[in-house]
C-alpha cells in the first residue's frame, strides 16, 4: 500500500505494508540519497536491540556508510541535551548537504530525529521510520520539535520527510497500552472525516488490538491517508489542520497534570474525546455521538472516563497554561455528528469544567 503526501515540491510517499525493511537501501536510493554521503540513524533503547542491526546491515550491503546514535526510550529525550549529542554524532561521523537523517521508532524519534534533519546544515534528507501506531500521525505532517523544560513541542519545524516507510512487521513488539494508545489517534482520524471508518474501527477492534496485518494495513493506510488531506489543504495550521486536535485540549491537560508518560497519550486524548462529545451535547448536538464516541474508544480498551484523582482546577489551570483561554472563552474541536466536527471560539469557561466534572462522574 502506498499513499501521497501531495504538498507539491515537497510531496513524498508513505509505504506500508510488511517486509519493507528488507528492501531499505533500494528505497534509500528511490529517496534519492547517494551511496556516496554518510547516513545518520536515530533510534532509541527500546526499538534498537531489535532492529537496528538488520536495518545497519542492509544498508552496508547496499553500499550506504551508516552511522548509528541511540537516545533512551521515553519523552525525557525529546530534549535540546539529546539533539545536541546528536548533531556532535552527525558533525563526527562528516554528514555532508546530500546525507540523510533516518529515525527508526515511535514519535519520540520521529520528532527529535527530525528536528536535526531539519537544522544540520540548515536541512538534510529525513526518512520516518515509525515502530508505533500513534506515529502514522507524527510521522505524517512534518512536524518536528523537541521539548524545552518550560513547555512540550516548544522548539521545533515544519519540516517534511522525503518517505515515510511503515513495516508494519515492527509493531509486533509493541507492548498493548502502546496498542490501544496509537489505535486512539486512529479512530480519530475516522471521528473527524470519515463515519464509515469510524464504524470499521469499531467493528474490527479485536482484530486491531491483536495487529491482525490485513486490518492494521488498512487502519494504518486510512489514517495516515485522512491526516495527509488535512496536510495537503493547511500544511501550517492556518485553518482546516486545527481539527487534528479533536479531544486534545483536554488531553494534552491530563498530560501535563499526571506527568509525561504516566498517562500515554492515546489514552488522555480518549478521555478528551469524551470530553469533546459532552461538551458537543451540552451545546446542542445528539447525546447518541457522545454514546457512540464512547464505544467505539472502549471497544479499543481506551479510558472514557477522568479517574477521581484529578482536580478539576489543575486541569483548568493546565489549559490556561496552554493557552488555550482568550478573555474566559476557549476553542474546541467538537463533533456534530461521527465522521464530522466543528471548530467553536467561544467555548466558555464554565462549560468546559462541567465536562471535565461529569467526566468524573461517568466513571463512578
Ligand atoms: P514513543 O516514541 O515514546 O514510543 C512509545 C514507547 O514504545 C517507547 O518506550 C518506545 O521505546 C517503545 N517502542 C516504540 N516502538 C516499539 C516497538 N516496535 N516495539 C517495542 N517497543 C517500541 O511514543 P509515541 O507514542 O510513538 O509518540 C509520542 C510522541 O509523538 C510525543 O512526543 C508526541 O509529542 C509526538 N507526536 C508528534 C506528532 C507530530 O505531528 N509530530 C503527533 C503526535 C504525537
Ligand atoms: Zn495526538
Amino acid at each position: 500500500r502506498s499513499i501521497t503526501v501531495d504538498l507539491g515540491e515537497r510531496s513524498y510517499p508513505i509505504h506500508i505494508g510488511s517486509g519493507l525493511l528488507q528492501n531499505i537501501g533500494a528505497r534509500c536510493v528511490e529517496a534519492g540519497y547517494p551511496v556516496r554521503s554518510p547516513l545518520l540513524l536515530v533510534s532509541d533503547s527500546s526499538v534498537a536491540p531489535l532492529y537496528l542491526a538488520d536495518l545497519e546491515s542492509r544498508l552496508r550491503e547496499h553500499g550506504y556508510t551508516v552511522v548509528s546514535h541511540i537516545i533512551p526510550s521515553g519523552e525525557a529525550s525529546k530534549s535540546l541535551t539529546s539533539y545536541e549529542e546528536i548533531m556532535t554524532t552527525a558533525i563526527k561521523a562528516g554528514l555532508d548537504r546530500s546525507s540523510a537523517v533516518i529515525a527508526l521508532g515511535g514519535g519520540v524519534v520521529g520528532d527529535l530525529a527530525g528536528f536535526v534533519a531539519a537544522t544540520y546544515m540548515r536541512g538534510i534528507g529525513f526518512m520516518q521510520i515509525p515502530t508505533t501506531i500513534l506515529a502514522h500521525d507524527s510521522s505524517v505532517g512534518g512536524k518536528v520539535a523537541v521539548n524545552h523544560p518550560l513547555a512540550k513541542n516548544m522548539i521545533g519545524a515544519f519540516y517534511q520527510p522525503s518517505m515515510v516507510l511503515y513495516d508494519l512487521d515492527t509493531l509486533s513488539t509493541l507492548p498493548q497500552r502502546q496498542v490501544s494508545s496509537g489505535l486512539a489517534e486512529v479512530v480519530k482520524h475516522g471521528l473527524l472525516v470519515d463515519r464509515d471508518f469510524a464504524y470499521w474501527c469499531r467493528e474490527h477492534a479485536s482484530e486491531l488490538l491483536e495487529l491482525n496485518p490485513e486490518a492494521l494495513g488498512y487502519a494504518l493506510e486510512r489514517g495516515c491517508s485522512i491526516k495527509a488531506d488535512v496536510i495537503a489543504v493547511d500544511e501550517r495550521e492556518q485553518g482546516l489542520r486545527a481539527i487534528l486536535n479533536l479531544g486534545h485540549t483536554i488531553g494534552h491537560a491530563i498530560e501535563a497534570v499526571s506527568g509525561y508518560g504516566v498517562v500515554l497519550h492515546g489514552e488522555a486524548i480518549s478521555i478528551g474525546m469524551a470530553g469533546a462529545a459532552l461538551l458537543a451535547h451540552k451545546l446542542g448536538r445528539d447525546k447518541s455521538i457522545y454514546e457512540e464516541t464512547v464505544s467505539m474508544l472502549s471497544s479499543l480498551s481506551l479510558p472514557v472516563t477522568l479517574p477521581s484523582h484529578y482536580d478539576e482546577d489543575e486541569l483548568m489551570a493546565a489549559m490556561m497554561h496552554d493557552k488555550k483561554f482568550k478573555e474566559g472563552k476557549m476553542t474546541f474541536v467538537i463533533p456534530n455528528s461521527i465522521g464530522s466536527v466543528s471548530i467553536i471560539n467561544d467555548v466558555s469557561e464554565t462549560a468546559v469544567r462541567e465536562v471535565l466534572t461529569q467526566l468524573k462522574k461517568e466513571g463512578s
